[in-house]
């Protein structure tokens, strides 16, 4: 599954995706948003922290839920008014996590990530194995450096060209003309 740089620069896309319908000076800045949604396409793996509960409720449609329930309240409470196109970006953001780790390799039994919890309870992955997946067992011993410097330089190659191209996309356009 990928490492916190793919999950990252999948957080990043989205955040360049909805770039159109977040700008506006009742919501938050556009770099605030593309920090949040960077930290939250990757945050669902604090769950390693704790390895019983590895790739299950963070990894979930119920996770994804609580998130945008959450993230539109907060909002709504720090700028005085509803934003639930905000709430539904940052459970996007979230959500984004589950699905780059479905997509990804795993080979570690159960396989996959209890995405639809709370509903089911089964272990889903796609074996597309698009992602290789990173190895977080011995993570300072030599062959486990390099295999994750490989998995990182795939997430980039195949998730940084997405992102830029987005970014380029949704760049500011040149102000034409003078003022005055
Ligand atoms: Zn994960």
């Amino acid at each position: 599954m990928p490492s916190p740089v793919g999950h990252a620069l999948a957080g990043a896309a989205i955040a360049f995706s909805v770039k159109p319908l977040l700008d506006s000076r009742a919501r938050p800045t556009f770099r605030v948003a593309l920090i949040s949604s960077m930290l939250l396409a990757a945050l669902p793996d604090a769950d390693l922290l704790y390895q019983p509960i590895h790739r299950a409720v963070t990894h979930s449609i119920g996770s994804t839920l609580l998130v945008t329930i959450v993230a539109t309240a907060v909002t709504g409470w720090v700028t005085g008014r509803g934003s639930l196109g905000f709430g539904l970006f940052c459970g996007l953001a979230w959500g984004s996590h589950a699905a780059l780790d479905w997509l990804g390799a795993d080979p570690t039994p159960p396989r996959g990530i209890k995405v639809l919890w709370p509903f089911a309870e089964g272990w889903f992955i796609s074996d597309l194995d698009i992602f290789r997946g990173t190895e977080r067992r011995q993570l300072f011993t030599w062959p486990s450096i390099v295999y994750n410097l490989m998995a990182v330089a795939q997430e980039v190659a195949i998730l940084a060209p997405i992102t830029g191209a987005l970014a380029l996309l949704r760049r500011p356009a040149k102000k034409t003309g003078s003022a005055g």
